[in-house]
């Protein structure tokens, strides 16, 4: 049977079970290697606040938030593009 895509749609290993986590849109429970991630960085301080402080010597608490989505909602909210047939085979 042809494939589709090379890896079959998943990244990183190709052997065993994936651990699954959940969509942050639909709340879906999608294996890990299926699911696109995205960091955000929070800002405590207004941008021009933030460079003052740091300037100043001060030291700004710097924190991330991580977001995992499920492939249909990453399509939807413009994360990854869908790509032409040739183009989705190479990985
Ligand atoms: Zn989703």
């Amino acid at each position: 049977m042809p494939k589709k895509r090379k890896s079959g749609g998943h990244t990183g290993s190709s052997k065993g079970r994936d651990s699954s986590v959940t969509c942050s849109n639909c709340g879906a429970l999608v294996p890990r290697g299926k699911a696109k991630r995205y960091t955000k960085r929070i800002n405590f301080a207004e941008y021009r606040v933030e460079k003052e402080l740091r300037e100043a010597g001060a030291l700004i608490p710097r924190a991330q938030t991580e977001e995992w989505y499920c492939i249909p909602c990453a399509i939807h909210f413009h994360k990854i593009n869908i790509r032409a047939k040739d183009e989705r085979k190479r990985y």
